[in-house]
């Protein structure tokens, strides 16, 4: 990625979560009330163990024999309240985090410069916005409520052992580190193994999704024998890390029991000295043990709280550095309602953000309004950037490109692509109906009638009328599946019906056979006529009726001229005519 944020430490990022917390801090606050409540009711049960036994049992005490069940009730209608109100309110609090979070990613997204889009792919974007806004979420919330609750459930219980036997508190309080120390270990030990999961479940969705892209190259190249090698491999890695997680789960478990145990017994053996007995009740006794276990379950909740936070922290990490990419330079304040299509290079200078050497050489050209002016040249010669340069898709590194005569820089981003619409040979369709696509991008409503005219004029009413529903038929996933040919057909309706003076066509006719060709070529000269029209052609038959014809080789103009004259001149583009004839 590309000027990514200056080092951001944790706490500058625990600062910037918390500002979305903010706007919710009254129900924040409920939340911890509610913990406290619930940390609260923890502790009561463990107490409720004394008066259950001494009182019911021991002294079968008729009042504490009524009153205990009825407690009892009480206190798990308050538990579950609390409960419900903490998981409520968090939950409520990391839903909207995610909306505002996902909200300001997408706005900013959409905004960035083509040049972060080549540096990122979809895949990463897309992780982003569903994975890792959740993860910031959930990971905190869940820090949050461990950090809280259990942290004063533990405290409760802690001091509800003190209040009843301050010397054996002191002795479990020894076998704590112990405990803590091994649960530590296995927790790394987890999450060592989760991590070599998550990467093999990453290679195993890498070879399916190449399988499945390139399904008909594997089939080409009988590769199929390769591929199932190769996925065997990392499915049976898979598999045992999956049972290295298994046993590592399987062994703790009772490891961790067993060392409770330990304590246990030695408390055991502790209370039942003759000294002990007379101080501590049945009771006393067993309400201490039920608080000492009870206090085993959030503090390995405390224990594993940082991972948690770090996962967090990195989540958040990702999703700031999205959000502080600058976006696209818009400084132009000039706007343009229509304008008149007349356009300049001069001496334009152009290369990427990747260091591959310029890209565009010294490019100086001149479209008067309602010309037709087409490019030719191998590919990779720089075409496609020299128009996409007109739609300030990138900054050129010097020269100008003027439109009526002003620099292309002045005017506001969106009037001046406003001013061209583009097929290209990528036809990109949306996902909704065929009308949807021929009318993107138009803010007033369209009539069906001019919607019908241009699919006509585009040679595209031919198939849409004999889709399933016509012009209402969805396209693409769940919908209907177009050819390429198609698709470039609805594409140029799209531009037949936007009325903007500059039409850009890049190998728009690529995917066409020539007879389907020659259709739109009348459709493509209407078109043309009344807007100043740059054509980048495949086929050579397309632009004879140019204005101007510029040949392009290795980002340089090499040659410029009418058809007639080029061929006189017996050069590059005599060559290429010569070459693309002789094939056919
Ligand atoms: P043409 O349209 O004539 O085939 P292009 O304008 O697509 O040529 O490409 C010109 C050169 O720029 C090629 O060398 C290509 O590799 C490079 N190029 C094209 N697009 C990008 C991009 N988004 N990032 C970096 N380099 C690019
Ligand atoms: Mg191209």
């Amino acid at each position: 990625m590309n000027q990514s944020t200056p080092e951001m430490t944790p706490s500058d990022l625990y600062r910037r979560l918390l500002k979305y917390v903010k706007p919710y801090w009254l129900v924040f606050s409920a939340a911890i009330f509610a913990m406290a409540v619930f940390a609260a009711t923890e502790t009561g049960l463990a107490a409720m163990m004394k008066p259950l036994l001494d009182g019911s049992f021991i002294e079968r005490d008729p009042q504490t024999i009524k009153l205990l069940p009825l407690g009892l009730i009480v206190l798990f209608l308050i538990r579950g309240t609390a409960n419900f109100f903490t998981a409520y309110g968090l939950g409520w609090i990391a839903r909207n985090i995610i909306k505002n979070l996902r909200e300001e990613m997408f706005e900013s997204l959409i905004t960035l410069p083509s040049s972060f889009y080549d540096q990122s792919t979809s895949g990463q974007l897309m992780s982003k916005l569903l994975y890792d806004v959740e993860q910031v979420a959930t990971a905190t919330t869940d820090a949050i409520l461990t950090i809280i609750r259990d942290t004063l459930t533990i405290i409760g219980l802690l001091a509800w052992m003190i209040y009843l036997n301050g010397m054996l508190s002191l002795i479990i309080l020894t076998t704590v580190p112990i405990i803590g120390y091994f649960v530590y270990k296995i927790s790394t030990r987890f999450r060592n193994i989760s991590k070599n999961i998550q990467d093999s479940m990453g290679d195993v969705g890498h070879i399916c999704n190449e399988v499945i892209d390139g399904h008909r190259e594997v089939k080409t190249f009988g590769s199929q024998p390769y591929e199932i090698k190769r996925f065997d491999k990392v499915n049976q890695k898979n598999r045992q890390q999956r049972m290295k997680k298994i046993a590592t789960e399987a062994i703790s478990q009772p490891l961790i029991q067993l060392i409770a145990v330990l304590g246990l017994s030695v408390v055991i053996y502790l209370a039942t000295l003759p000294e002990m007995l007379e101080a501590i009740t049945v009771g006393s006794f067993i309400s201490f043990i039920t608080a000492m276990f009870m206090i085993l379950t959030p503090l390995k909740r405390l224990t594993k709280v940082n991972s948690k936070l770090q996962a967090g922290i990195a989540a958040a990490h990702s999703i700031f550095s999205l959000l502080d990419q600058t976006p696209e330079l818009d400084t132009g304040i000039k706007p343009l309602d229509h304008a008149q299509g007349d356009i300049k290079y001069q001496r334009v200078n152009f290369q990427y953000n990747n260091n591959n050497g310029p890209v565009l050489k010294d490019i100086s050209f001149h479209a008067k309004t309602g010309q037709t002016i087409a490019f030719v040249g191998q590919s990779g010669s720089g075409k496609t950037t020299l128009v996409g340069l007109l739609a300030r898709f990138y900054q050129i590194t010097s020269g100008n490109i003027l439109l009526d005569g002003i620099d292309i820089n002045e005017f506001k981003l969106n009037d001046l692509r406003h001013q061209m619409s583009f097929v290209n040979q990528q036809v990109v369709l949306f996902k909704g109906t065929v009308a949807d696509n021929i009318v993107y991008g138009h803010q007033e409503h369209v009539s069906n009638e001019r919607i019908i005219e241009a699919a006509k004029s585009a040679h595209a009413w031919e198939f849409i009328e004999k889709l399933p529903q016509g012009l209402a038929t969805h396209i693409g996933q769940n919908g209907v599946l177009l050819s390429g040919g198609q698709r470039q057909r609805i594409a140029i309706a799209r531009a037949l019906l936007s009325n903007a003076p500059i039409l850009v066509l890049d190998e728009a006719t690529a995917s066409l056979d020539t007879e389907a060709e020659r259709h739109i070529q009348a459709a493509l000269e209407t078109l043309m006529k009344q807007r100043t029209t740059l054509v980048i052609a495949h086929r050579l038959s397309t632009i004879e009726k140019a204005d101007k014809i510029i040949v392009m080789h290795q980002g340089k103009i090499v040659e410029t001229g009418t058809h007639a004259s080029l061929i006189t001149n017996g050069q590059h583009y005599a060559e290429l005519h010569r070459l693309q004839f002789h094939e056919k």
